[in-house]
């Protein structure tokens, strides 16, 4: 930004070499789509997740959800065994019992989302049929979809596009004469959804409306007059599916630190023609007292070498954000999966001939995060504790996708979670 913080200057240069990706297969670490559940039963306040899985699905959803409690929980797990499948007509009518004993019970579940998982026990159940026979039995009092969270996709993130991809195909078609809309299209925290309204608010934009809504019922219309922002990375297959009912993709990159936030507004600003004037005034505030905020961070992150593991599908934005507003050095940025198109931008702003790596081969990828020697390393919660062990500072990239880290106000936040270990290692070593 300018002196002046004027915006023109905020605006980088976009359309320069984009890095080169390198491909990896082999042998990955990460959890399954189960995972996003912890995340988004949170967010639509009167759905449930009832897992069709195995007694490991019920340990993993337990465990990583265990200390979240609750008077009504809204995620269970319907065990699937073997015997249950020995004839598939007892096991549809297992599910059907244990779906009407819930809905039974808990009157406020208006949206049930039948969870496929990986176990091959689960895998013979066609849960897509299952949730339209329940749904003719419990209509209109209560939605029933179904998606799948199994580990065979590829990494945790996914379990939040399969699930709002689900969604997708029941939003109402826009009225014919529908005035345009802007769709925030991610799962983000409350606070930080408040704060995004009111800037788009302010600059003229709307109505706007989020995917997922706080209720079923909330559930936005779409079609041709959409036009949608995506708030995270990893929803190509909603995007997919958005397009498919007539709506079109703001380009811009992802709504991370100061300068993406601005970005990410100015696409739907542009679209909505606002002009830069009015932009700027509307934006700067809350520019200036994040870069703020940012500064002190600055000091102890600039020159520290990060090293990403895939594994959230956030690590280009992040790792864009590190470097370009507090001077971190990329020694490797692993992705699991890397859209082109929805990445387009992002990849531009990265540093000159940073190395990119789609997928993974784990042993190899460790071999390089040892020969690189960083200062820490973003990774799953399977490599943390042994790459802790040989020395590493480590961050858990799970953390980044639990945390309110999108929009001005939690830039800051955002760059406290790479500070805080970093500051609690040297420390230790003092
Ligand atoms: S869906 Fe597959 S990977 Fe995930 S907990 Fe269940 S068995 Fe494990």
């Amino acid at each position: 930004m300018s002196a002046d913080g004027s915006f023109a200057s905020a605006v980088p240069s976009v359309g320069c070499d984009q890095p080169a990706i390198r491909f990896e297969r082999g042998q990955r670490e990460v959890f399954c789509g189960l995972t996003g559940i912890i995340w988004l039963h949170r967010k639509i306040q009167d759905a449930f997740f009832l897992v069709v899985g195995s007694r490991t699905c019920a340990h993993l959803i337990q465990s990583a959800a265990g200390v979240m409690i609750f008077a009504e929980p809204r995620f269970a797990t319907a065990i699937m065994e073997e015997r249950d499948l020995a004839g598939l007509v007892d096991a549809d009518a297992e599910l059907d019992r244990v779906v009407t004993r819930l809905l039974e019970r808990r009157p406020d579940i208006k949206l049930l989302f039948l969870v496929g998982s990986c176990p091959s026990e689960v895998i013979k159940l066609d849960l897509s049929r299952a949730a339209q026979r329940l749904s003719q039995r419990f209509a209109p009092a209560v939605r029933i979809l179904n998606y799948s969270g199994s580990g065979i996709e590829t990494t945790f993130t996914q379990g939040e596009d399969a699930c709002l991809a689900s969604l997708v195909p029941v939003m109402a078609n826009e009225a014919a004469n529908a005035d345009r809309s802007l769709l925030v299209v991610g799962a983000l925290a409350e606070v930080v959804e408040d704060q995004l309204a009111r800037q788009f608010e302010a600059l003229g934009i709307g109505p706007v409306r989020f995917l997922p809504p706080r209720r079923a019922s909330e559930l936005p219309a779409v079609g041709p007059n959409t036009k949608f922002l995506l708030a995270q990375p990893f929803l190509a297959d909603t995007a997919r599916a958005l397009e498919a009912r007539g709506a079109t993709r703001l380009a811009a990159p992802f709504p991370l630190g100061v300068e993406g936030t601005t970005l990410w507004l100015k696409a739907a600003a542009d679209a909505w023609g606002v002009d830069s004037a009015t932009f700027d005034a509307i934006t700067l505030p809350s520019r200036e007292r994040a870069e703020r905020s940012l500064a002190r961070l600055r000091s102890q992150l600039s020159g520290r070498r990060i090293f990403f593991f895939p594994d959230s599908q956030l690590e280009i934005p992040i790792a864009r954000f590190l470097s370009r507003e507090l001077g971190m050095e990329l020694t490797e940025i692993g992705t699991p999966y890397l859209h082109r198109q929805h990445l387009s931008v992002e990849l531009d702003l990265l540093p000159q001939g940073v190395t990119v790596v789609e997928g993974q081969d784990v042993d190899d990828q460790l071999d390089r995060a040892r020969a690189a020697r960083p200062d820490i390393i973003v990774c799953g919660l399977g490599l943390a504790n042994p790459l802790e062990a040989e020395g590493f500072t480590t961050k858990w990239a799970i953390e980044l996708v639990f945390t309110p880290i999108h929009g001005y106000d939690q830039a800051a936040d955002l760059a406290e979670l790479f500070a805080r270990p970093l500051d609690r290692r040297t420390r230790l070593v003092a």
